[in-house]
């Protein structure tokens, strides 16, 4: 019989992250004034501790006991060969994808939101807030903070607080509280609501409001906690890339492709990065990152300094971006929906050694659904995209007669996200494909920002 899962024991679990700043060059964050921001600027959002992980250039960085032992509650995760959907596919490629759903948020999210919240505690942090797009972030920051008795708050972009019910529900099982964004609750909110009362939300704007109630609060005991996009919140996912590359090594076989789908770029690069250290010494590895059509941030939008958020609160980032002001169409796949991309991944891309990849959500869906009655589990909409240039790349090996092997990332699980599957059922979904004219006007609100320079790691 042929080997379908890889597992690893807890003992042979990653002790380490792996910090890919050790390996390439970045242009710096600036701040209101045009020069790098310094540390000390970023304290009233961010703890200090967790601030000094995002400047680090340290190769290598030990995940403490306590989170390990949290980890251990669903990790290592299994590798698992997709035998049938090869089969059905009739490809010569190999596929194998890293389950990262079986976390209990059912996402890669608590790699980094467990971290983030033992950090915030050491800190002596006692309230979190953060926004959620789909509901996976709030999700897995409320099981991560009631791991270490941390109080949360999270603003849910409208859309999805509307779509999905059920992320409320085990955002409360776990002792959090969520309102919906835009609220009345912030400066940030009120006038995103004047601007547009029937508006869908964004994570802009969302990520505006979480950092407004955080430096707004009196107390001095609550931070923000923002679930992709930062350096070290790609760092903590890197778990996943580094059992992966021990799982293969377990039997002998190492990537041709890497997929992940790529929403700010989190998931996609815990697998990724671990794997651009050997591209960067000579490797021949394609690395895709894939998006929607409906909001192709790394594929269409120019490599520039932009804010994370809405309402301009961040640092101005070195990233890919749609523009901060942009309202992404509201497609099934809340995770997907972000103006920006990490500065990690769009450094990356700018040097050619990572290429993105869209698929529409009509082809996302379809890919889900073959991916759900093959393998039999359910993906999140938003692993629907990265399994549909999964098959995309399956089929290139069938029409060349190559046995590939690629290796994409499973970021969740669809279970709770079942309301969208029906809508696709029904052939209620359509298509949303980002017009040039929508987005040439987006970019206005970052004509006149400085502009990353072209840095060359290799
Ligand atoms: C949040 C989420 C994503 C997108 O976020 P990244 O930071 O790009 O990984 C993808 N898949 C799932 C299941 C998610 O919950």
């Amino acid at each position: 019989m042929e080997i379908r899962k890889i597992l690893l024991t807890e003992d042979e679990m990653p002790r380490q992250w792996y910090n890919v700043l050790s390996d390439i060059k970045m242009n710096p964050p600036l701040g209101p004034d045009g020069k790098p921001v310094s540390p000390e600027a970023l304290a009233p959002v961010f703890p200090m501790n967790l601030i000094e992980q995002e400047v680090s250039s340290e190769r290598w960085i030990d995940i403490p006991e306590e989170v390990l032992s949290v980890y251990n509650i669903w990790r290592p995760t299994p590798l698992v060969r997709a035998l049938s959907l090869e089969k059905a596919l009739g490809t010569p490629a190999k596929i194998y994808f890293k389950n990262e759903g079986v976390s209990p948020p059912g996402s890669h999210k608590p790699n980094t939101a467990v971290a983030q919240a033992y950090y915030n505690k050491e800190f002596g942090i006692k309230r979190i807030t953060t926004e959620t797009g789909a509901g996976q972030w709030g999700s897995a920051l409320a099981f991560a903070c009631s791991q270490f008795g941390i109080e949360c708050k999270v603003f849910m972009v409208r859309i999805s607080f509307d779509q999905k019910p059920y992320r409320k529900s085990m955002m409360a099982a776990w002792g959090s509280n969520c309102v919906a964004s835009p609220s009345t609750e912030t400066k940030a909110g009120r006038d995103a609501l004047e601007r547009d009362p029937d508006t869908p939300g964004s994570l802009g704007i969302a990520i505006s409001e979480a950092i407004e109630a955080t430096v707004t609060d009196e107390t001095g005991q609550t931070r923000y906690a923002l679930g992709s996009v930062l350096n070290h919140v790609l760092m903590h996912q890197t778990i996943i890339g580094l059992e992966a590359k021990k799982q293969m090594e377990k039997i002998g076989e190492y990537p041709d492709v890497i997929i992940g789908c790529a929403g700010g770029g989190s998931n996609f690069s815990g697998l990724s990065l671990p794997f651009v250290s050997d591209k960067l010494n000579g490797k021949q590895i394609e690395i895709y990152p894939v998006e929607p059509s409906a909001c192709p941030t790394i594929t269409r939008a120019p490599f520039v300094y932009d804010h994370g958020d809405t309402a301009g609160y961040t640092p101005l980032l070195p990233m890919h971006s749609l523009g901060h002001s942009f309202v992404p169409a509201p497609i099934h796949a809340g995770g997907l929906r972000y103006h920006g991309m990490a500065p990690i991944v769009s450094q990356l891309v700018s040097e050619g050694i990572m290429e993105s990849k869209t698929v529409t959500q009509l082809e996302a869906y379809k890919a889900g659904v073959l991916f759900a009655r093959t393998e039999g589990m359910i993906p999140a909409p938003e692993t629907d995209h990265a399994i549909a240039s999964v098959i995309n790349e399956a089929n290139k090996a069938k029409e060349e007669g190559k046995e590939k092997v690629i290796l994409f990332n499973w970021s969740g699980h669809g279970l709770l996200d079942l309301a969208a599957y029906d809508k696709y059922f029904s052939g209620e979904m359509k298509d949303y494909i980002l017009s040039d004219e929508e987005m040439l006007k987006s970019e206005e609100v970052f004509a006149n920002y400085p502009k990353p320079a072209l840095l060359k790691s290799r």
